[in-house]
């Protein structure tokens, strides 16, 4: 079996076309059960006994995130999404504040740097919004942040960032990097890029539940207090057991071939949807991502668009408006992330109905 078949078949079937893994994938049959085993669990033996019993599971989901990331001996902690990553991470710094990010970087990553009284100056990028490398170790010499703030991948462009070159940087000017993989990971390769931190969402590529996130961070780069505050925080542990079979599946899978099929799904996607109905594809078409922006035609609101595609024809996608990556972003746009199942058919569907809305 193919691996799109494997995927399509391991979850239940989707009514219509879903697009839209970006904001969040589609959950499997076994990770939805993970989830409602352990509820059941909870109300027959009492909450904290069965939190004691899945220990092994959330272990096992810990470990893999160890491998996926390549951070064998991180200290690795559940969190609510991304953003709540990003909030302990700051909360947590006595440093100066002063972070480095791309200027594509997501709007309410801005935001909460902002909250926690950062200082944000941005990194050189080409027109695509790419890091810079040649211009970076001036950039970073001229006046050292104490921190960089990377995205591997945004949420408004499919641009597959230089992270190892970022951390390369970082590691020769001695300055911590967090990256945030929301979008990265499970998608493409964040292991192995030496960040003191690095964390991501449950719901997006991993294809586990919403609300559950993950934080891994190099021995030492958080406080004890920190860490034994999150420990102790309230958890969905029953959503955490299912994240973790979500990223046990996607092993399984084999992260590299699921990188592959991605990176073929982007170009398929990009190269069917260029100049439909005048809409302009913002990616190279071999960009190694599945994420595909598509810029409207003059007069034409991305939007309506978004709605009626559901409304109208059962294709769900992402609008993108400018407080996505208010830095970067010079019109609203849609976004086409289809997961490894998406079919020629699915893609013909899509080009049909872009063409039917657009009018
Ligand atoms: C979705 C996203 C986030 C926020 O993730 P949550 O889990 O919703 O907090 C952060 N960064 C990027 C690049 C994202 O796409």
């Amino acid at each position: 079996m193919s691996l799109a078949e494997q995927w399509r078949v391991a979850r239940p079937p989707a009514a219509g076309v879903h697009v839209d893994s970006a904001a969040c994938s589609r959950q499997s049959f076994a990770t939805i059960e993970a989830s409602a085993a352990h509820a059941r669990h909870e109300a027959e033996v009492g909450g904290y006994i069965a939190a004691q019993a899945a220990a092994p599971a959330l272990d096992a989901g810990r470990a893999a995130v160890r491998a996926l990331t390549g951070m064998p001996d991180a200290g690795v902690s559940f969190t609510t999404g991304s953003n709540h990553a990003l909030d302990i991470l700051l909360d947590d710094w006595t440093g100066e504040r002063t972070v480095a990010c791309l200027p594509g970087e997501f709007g309410p990553n801005l935001a909460i740097m902002a909250r926690h009284g950062f200082d944000i100056r941005m990194l050189p990028v080409d027109e695509y919004g790419r890091l810079d490398v040649n211009a970076l170790g001036a950039a970073l010499a001229h006046d050292p942040p104490a921190l960089v703030h990377f995205t591997v991948l945004g949420s408004h462009s499919g641009v597959v960032q230089p992270v190892h070159d970022m951390a390369t940087a970082c590691h020769g000017h001695g300055i911590p990097l967090i990256v945030d993989a929301a979008q990265g990971f499970a998608h493409v390769d964040v292991s192995g890029i030496g960040a003191d931190a690095i964390y991501s969402s449950s719901r997006k590529w991993t294809a586990g539940p919403r609300g559950v996130g993950v934080l891994a961070t190099r021995p030492g780069f958080l406080s004890d207090s920190m860490r034994e505050r999150i420990g102790h925080a309230e958890a969905n542990v029953g959503a955490h057991v299912g994240f973790s079979v979500a990223i046990g599946e996607h092993i399984a899978a084999g992260p590299a071939a699921v990188q592959a099929r991605l990176r073929d799904v982007g170009a398929t996607t990009r190269s069917t949807l260029s100049g439909v109905a005048g809409w302009r594809v913002l990616e190279h078409v071999d960009e190694p991502s599945a994420i595909t922006t598509l810029q409207p035609p003059d007069g034409v609101d991305a939007q309506e668009v978004r709605a009626r595609l559901i409304a109208e024809h059962a294709i769900v996608t992402t609008y993108l408006g400018m407080e996505r990556a208010p830095r970067a972003m010079a019109h609203p746009a849609l976004r086409i992330s289809p997961h490894v199942d998406v079919t020629e058919d699915d893609l013909a569907a899509i080009a049909q109905a872009l063409t039917a809305v657009s009018r």
